[in-house]
């Protein structure tokens, strides 16, 4: 590196390159690993390179579950390793008849898994084609569904059949409308109350049909509001949530965005 580079800069190597200790410097070092390294290897690039985070950017996504898996094991057998944060990196060329969607449900698969088995501290990703906006939503998006950042309100909504009493998408979207910039909180829309309240994953509020036109409210498990009108239901939720003291006032500019919607049953 240039020597004009600040002494605050942190170094980025490939482990494959860290064949001798690194001298230390103020902003310290980083280190990539492709995950197919060796136990030796890794020790040997943690020792030399003293890193202060660590990535594990594969060659490919094939079968990065269980090479994460196989990489996250051996980090964690090493003292050396010991508190230093490791992102996962991981990349998504352009192929043909893959749209948006379908990368970001293999992206889900590939960070999902790893994450709820508590192996990564961050993620970094390259999708080809996605626009910043779009990487950043989805990132969120997946962050909150793998419970590592949690950033916006958690919906949790039956899949309908023929006992729900209202139309659930309208009726969700309406709901996220106004109340999708509260983190932390988890809001169920539930079609009946035959199954609803029994489904609705240890959610903060319910909103759950409960006859033709009428809705009932929850906090957690317990029926606080019952048959209240359709018309009005929406508005009788936000109130609940605050008289519950789980309400935030949503910030003037702040567009309110819809927050994930998580099916059950
Ligand atoms: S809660 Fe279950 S039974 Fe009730 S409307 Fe939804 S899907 Fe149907």
């Amino acid at each position: 590196p240039a020597a004009s580079v600040p002494e605050g800069v942190t170094f980025l190597h490939d482990a494959a390159a860290v064949i001798e200790a690194v001298p230390e410097r103020l902003g310290g070092h980083a280190v990539i690993f492709t995950g197919e390294e060796s136990e030796e290897q890794i020790k040997s690039v943690f020792q030399m390179a003293k890193p202060r985070f660590v990535f594990l950017k594969p060659k490919s996504q094939e079968g990065v579950t269980y090479l994460g898996r196989r990489f996250f094991t051996m980090l964690r057998s090493f003292e050396v390793t010991e508190g230093i944060p490791c992102m996962l990196w991981f990349s998504y060329p352009k192929v043909a008849g893959q749209d948006e969607d379908d990368v970001v449900i293999r992206a889900s698969a590939d960070y999902g898994s790893l994450f709820v088995d508590g192996f990564g501290e961050g993620m970094l990703w390259n999708a080809e084609g996605f626009t910043a906006d779009n990487l950043r939503e989805s990132s969120f998006n997946l962050l909150q569904a793998s419970r590592m950042r949690i950033s916006k309100t958690e919906f949790i909504s039956c899949p309908s059949c023929g006992r729900t009493l209202f139309n659930l998408q309208e009726t969700t979207a309406k709901i996220q409308e106004r109340t999708g910039h509260l983190p932390g909180v988890r809001v169920a829309i539930m079609g009946c109350i035959v199954n609803g309240p029994g489904e609705m994953a240890d959610a903060d509020f319910g909103y759950v049909g409960s006859g033709v036109g009428k809705v009932d409210l929850y906090v957690k498990y317990d029926c606080v509001k019952r048959a209240i009108p359709f018309a009005g239901a929406v508005d009788a939720l936000v109130n609940l949530i605050k008289e519950h003291g789980k309400w935030v006032e949503p910030e003037e500019d702040e567009e309110v965005t819809a927050g994930e919607a998580v099916a059950v049953m």
